[in-house]
């Protein structure tokens, strides 16, 4: 249930339905729009009576929420929230890019590439200092010495950074260094990290897990709500299918199912999904078109040395002409939503 309080409802009033909500045994989260105040009626246990509210001094309207997610749905909250990061804005018009290797390996490496996005045009950095590898005997990440590069690169090219964390013990450390905290497709269901990134104070890059439906990335999404963190950016990375042409099977169909569902920004990253570099700027070009917000893209100065993921990773050219080619697209097919909405 959403109730919306009128525009010139006053603190009493609002306070007054608060201790209503309180009374049924549910949480009340007030959440402040443009005008008015809206209350989201949270952890009820079956329907409550729309009526109980409809008749409280103050109250516009109270409106039943038929998703199971609430907090991250459009019924909530009906428009788009915008992620402010260094200064990219992401969930608005312009496309958000953001680039750099799977992993850091080295400072050379991370510096020089960083040089590269920044020049091409990117917003902001990426790069794994903790890395979910699949075999144990694989390059785990360089740990807090990879978050400290991470920090060198934010301070001398201007670029916030993006990095994963693996597990709660780290939670505190990654979310120092970070400007956005990345939780991981094999981590998107793990619960207890999502509750953690709810209390965190940066914002949450959530993957949607690699064999995930849309409304359990989106309940996901809803645990890092519920517990206060509203700055959510959604990634599409693609699912596990029965194919061998692809790492994994891009879900465009996701983008505008989420962007309908859901007010949070929703990007994608084409470098997991493909795993082959040369698939990677088609379904950049594709993101763009389908209404991403922005694009995740693995690139590495020396991609053939690469310790993690070179075989996905592009050259920094090829990321220059993706980053002219995406945003040229994003650019007609945002006038194009214009022509078609009137
Ligand atoms: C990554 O972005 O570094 C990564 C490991 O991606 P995913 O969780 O989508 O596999
Ligand atoms: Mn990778």
């Amino acid at each position: 249930m959403l109730i919306v309080m009128r525009q010139d409802a006053s603190r009493e009033q609002i306070d007054a339905v608060i201790r209503a909500i309180e009374e049924k045994g549910c949480s009340a989260r007030p959440i402040p729009g443009g005008e008015r105040v809206s209350i989201g009626v949270l952890y009820n246990t079956g329907p409550i009576d729309p009526a109980v509210f409809q008749g409280m001094q103050g109250v516009k309207e109270a409106i039943p929420v038929t998703r199971p997610y609430k907090l991250v749905s459009r019924e909530v909250k009906p428009h788009d929230s915008v992620i402010r990061v260094g200064n990219a804005s992401i969930g608005k018009d312009r496309l958000v890019i953001i680039g750099g290797p799977c992993a850091v390996e080295s400072e050379s490496q991370a510096m020089n590439t960083a040089e590269r996005v920044k020049k091409a045009g990117a917003d902001i950095f990426r790069g794994g200092a903790f890395k979910p590898r699949t075999s144990p005997y694989a390059f785990q990440g360089m740990g807090e010495a990879g978050l400290r590069i991470l920090a060198r690169v934010r301070e001398t090219f201007d670029l916030p950074v993006v990095t994963e964390v693996l597990d709660l013990e780290h939670f505190d450390m990654v979310e120092k260094y970070a400007d956005i905290v990345q939780i991981g497709t094999r981590n998107m269901q793990n619960f207890s990290l999502l509750r953690r990134a709810g209390e965190a104070k940066k914002p949450i890059l959530l993957k949607r897990g690699m064999s995930a439906t849309v409304e359990e990335w989106l309940m996901a999404a809803e645990y890092i709500l519920s517990e206060g963190n509203s700055e959510i950016i959604l990634c599409e990375r693609g699912l596990r299918t029965f194919v061998r042409h692809s790492r994994n099977t891009l879900d465009f169909s996701a983008i505008p199912v989420v962007r309908k569902e859901s007010h949070l920004p929703v990007i994608v990253d084409p470098s997991h999904a493909a795993g082959l570099r040369d698939q990677v700027l088609p379904l950049s070009r594709a993101a763009a078109a389908v209404g991403a917000h922005g694009l995740m893209v693995e690139v590495h100065s020396a991609p053939d040395s690469a310790l993690c993921d070179g075989g996905q990773s592009l050259y920094p050219d090829q990321f220059e002409v993706l980053c002219n080619q995406t945003r040229a697209i994003q650019e007609i097919s945002r006038q194009n939503d214009k022509i078609t909405r009137g």
